[in-house]
């Protein structure tokens, strides 16, 4: 209990630090910043993981949620957008900073995740406390398709990484898709064990995202201030890969993981990538003995 909140904590001040906001005070104005991608989709940002708002023919799906606290701001910024009523929320993957806003919308709509992700909200006190308000309603396993032509959403889950139900949301008539932290930003991403994540197989779950989804060109990102393309998904796929022969290379040699992880560097072909390794789940060290573990199974 007091572990999950600490985490929750722990990640909303990750989030912070890769959109680089300011640190809030406690009492500080929920501020949601809007930038509309197409005609019938936006991101709001600020408050936790960024949010996607799609305006389809009959209402409004959301993509993630955000921090404790920001789940009316987001219903009151969507009425700023559209007249059209909130439908469906669905979340990326189970962290604090993604669907801790859900307690906060409609009981009535419809909750989406993967089912791995599910699993993992059922553990989190916020739910429990909110007599399961906000809890996912509707899972899938490997694809499921939601709506169609212009309003179709496409959902995926193509193995673990950050955690064990990491689902990309693609909206295919706007050739767009919201990546979750699966792709959070341009740098080593954070790997959650506790809930599923792999190190080992972090490359090839992007590398079969980058080959899935099919058609899309534009993608939001779990905490970017910007929009990111395909090609920036290929390259953080090769960015993983290159880590990961590394750090095997370097556990083969018989370096612990704290040695290995004095020792690396973004490699130069990576540009606007950044070295700092955010703290949780152990830091670089962490992500190492987590890849030490996953090769003795
Ligand atoms: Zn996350």
């Amino acid at each position: 209990m007091r572990r999950g909140m600490v985490l929750g904590l722990l990640l909303a001040l990750a989030g912070l630090v890769a959109v680089k906001a300011q640190p809030p005070a406690a009492d500080a104005p929920k501020v949601i910043e809007v930038e509309k991608v197409k005609d019938n989709l936006y991101v709001l940002r600020g408050g936790g993981g960024n949010t996607a708002v799609f305006v389809t023919a009959t209402g409004v799906v959301v993509v993630d949620a955000k921090n404790p606290g920001w789940g009316q701001p987001i219903l009151d910024k969507i009425k700023t957008l559209t007249p059209k009523p909130v439908t469906m929320l669905i979340n990326t993957h189970t962290h604090g900073d993604h669907v801790s806003g859900n307690v906060e919308f409609p009981a009535t709509i419809d909750f989406v995740a993967q089912e791995n992700t599910k699993a993992n909200m059922e553990k989190m006190p916020i739910f429990k406390e909110h007599n399961g308000v906000g809890m996912t309603k509707r899972t899938f396993k490997d694809k499921m398709t939601l709506g169609k032509g212009a309003d179709q959403i496409d959902l995926y889950y193509f193995g673990p990484g950050h955690t064990n139900g990491d689902a990309i949301v693609v909206f295919p008539a706007l050739r767009t898709a919201h990546a979750g932290d699966l792709f959070q930003a341009k740098a080593l991403p954070l790997v959650d064990g506790d809930n599923g994540g792999s190190v080992l197989h972090y490359p090839e779950t992007l590398n079969k995202a980058y080959k899935g989804i099919k058609g899309v060109d534009t993608l939001i990102n779990g905490h970017t201030p910007a929009k990111t393309t395909v090609a920036d998904l290929k390259e953080i796929a090769d960015f993983n890969q290159d880590f990961l022969t590394w750090a095997q290379a370097e556990l083969k040699a018989g370096k612990t993981p704290a040695q290995a992880a004095t020792e690396w560097k973004v490699p130069a072909k990576y540009t606007g990538y950044s070295s700092t390794v955010a703290p949780l789940f152990g830091g670089l060290e962490g992500r190492i003995k987590r890849l030490a573990d996953e090769m003795k199974k």
